[in-house]
């Protein structure tokens, strides 16, 4: 039981903690997880900065932790950095049909992507006409073709490698054949190219596309932002879609494209098949970037477990010394709906260092529970002034011996003392105080 006891005041010692964030530590974690999700350096050093000044300068409601507090605005402020809300395609026009033009590098995911979107279109009612402008190579013209069969959307294409004289008449075929949508697929090149872009900047001219796309490998990484702002400076286009998200990438390039170019994301696409195109959401976006932990679920289990509101007068009363008997069995019980607190540990950056390490999953609490229940309110209050015929009345009613009950009141007075001194020197230390 002694060792079981230990590992408990410890997980509860850790517990402490969690409303005690040291915001450095945190930040300090939240850059690294940014740089290595590919988001630019500068864009995350600034980030990180204008996070820690809103996190200082906010109070903390009174309803969730610092953790949460500091969480909440990392994962707001990146959704904010990538534009908020999704910003639908605008496909209005006075004349029919709508015009979507892709463009990017060669292998970014055009062809892909222009399927993708007709399928979508098409299932929303809409009736697209894919056009082949990528004329100079015959199996990216066979390419779209096959997979507009796929999706039973048609292709438009002519044999002759002319982009401007396919797409123009790719849209009077369209106007002719009732397709309220063209969407144009062009030609790439593996690097920027001087004819590409005037080639690009030729058909946006003369197209007058209602949404131009930058089509963009997530994969490339810090590449991308470059790529990006070289597209975005010669075609001023209207959104982005970020591909292969269903890789590695994290999609750090989208908010470092995001602020680089400042034009919204407008789709995801998560992998080769037709149906894997997102619509692109901030929010979930900023999730995926802050993958080194589960930052959602852990937001959401600590608030459907954690019973802030008891463990922040539980802390009070500590350091009032007046933690008892029932504070620690109420702590128990929290600890017990949070299975693993080690689990939720790691799940919040930063904690994961200040809370060690020790596996606490299957630690059996039912003897501690036993004693304690065995004890009368009086006692559970002042334990003082259980003595010996007491302590040996609780060994007979919870089923322990009376050296189980000794050891528990001993620790329990040593864990109180502990836990008075851990409150105390983090209560120092830290910069956001709850509202009490
Ligand atoms: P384009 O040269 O820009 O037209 O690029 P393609 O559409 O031909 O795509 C290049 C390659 O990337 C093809 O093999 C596609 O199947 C693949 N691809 C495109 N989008 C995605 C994606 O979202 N995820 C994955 N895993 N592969 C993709
Ligand atoms: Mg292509």
């Amino acid at each position: 039981l002694s060792d079981k006891l230990e590992a408990t005041f410890k997980k509860l010692a850790g517990q402490a903690t969690i409303n005690e964030v040291n915001i450095g530590i945190a930040m300090r974690d939240i850059k690294r997880a940014l740089l290595s999700a590919d988001v630019n350096y500068k864009v995350a050093k600034k980030f990180v900065e204008e996070v820690r000044e809103k996190a200082l300068g906010q109070d903390v409601v009174k309803s969730v932790s610092p953790a949460q507090m500091i969480v909440k605005i990392v994962s707001d402020e990146l959704t904010e950095i990538m534009g908020g809300e999704n910003k639908p395609l605008d496909l209005n026009t006075k004349k029919l049909p709508a015009i979507v033009m892709v463009a990017g590098l060669q292998g970014s995911g055009k062809t892909t992507f222009c399927a993708k979107l007709a399928k979508r279109l098409k299932k929303n009612g809409k009736h697209p006409l894919l056009v082949a402008a990528d004329v100079y190579r015959p199996a990216a013209v066979d390419q779209l073709k096959t997979l507009g069969e796929q999706i039973d959307v048609p292709v438009f294409a002519l044999s002759e490698q002319d982009a401007l004289k396919t797409a123009h008449q790719g849209v009077d075929s369209a106007r002719k054949n009732g397709n309220d949508v063209v969407i144009v697929d062009t030609a790439g090149r593996l690097q920027v190219d001087e004819d590409m872009m005037v080639e690009a900047e030729a058909l946006k001219d003369q197209l007058k596309p209602e949404e131009l796309l930058f089509v963009v490998d997530a994969m490339i990484g810090q590449e991308a932002v470059n790529t990006a702002k070289v597209f975005n400076d010669r075609l001023d286009f209207d959104g982005v879609v970020l591909t292969k998200l269903d890789g590695d990438a994290r999609g750090g390039s989208a908010l470092s494209i995001k602020q680089v170019v400042d034009k919204p994301i407008k789709f995801m696409s998560v992998g080769e098949k037709v149906d894997d195109l997102d619509v692109f959401y901030p929010d979930r976006m900023a999730q995926r970037i802050l993958g080194m932990g589960d930052i959602v679920s852990f937001v959401e289990k600590a608030q459907e477990t954690l019973d802030l509101e008891k463990t922040r007068k539980m802390q009070s009363r500590l350091l009032k010394n007046e933690f008892d008997l029932d504070d620690f069995f109420d702590q128990l019980q929290q600890l017990k709906k949070m299975g693993s607190i080690q689990g939720l540990v790691e799940m919040v950056p930063g904690l994961n260092k200040m809370i060690p390490k020790q596996d606490l999953d299957g630690l059996d609490f039912k003897p501690i529970e036993a004693i304690i229940s065995s004890m009368t309110k009086q006692e559970r209050a002042t334990p003082e002034i259980i003595n010996g015929s007491r302590r040996q009345r609780i060994a007979n009613g919870s089923g322990t011996r009376v050296q189980d009950v000794n050891m528990l009141l001993k620790q329990f007075k040593e864990m109180k003392k502990m836990m008075g001194s851990v409150t105390k020197m983090t209560n120092s230390g830290r910069k956001i105080l709850p509202q009490n």
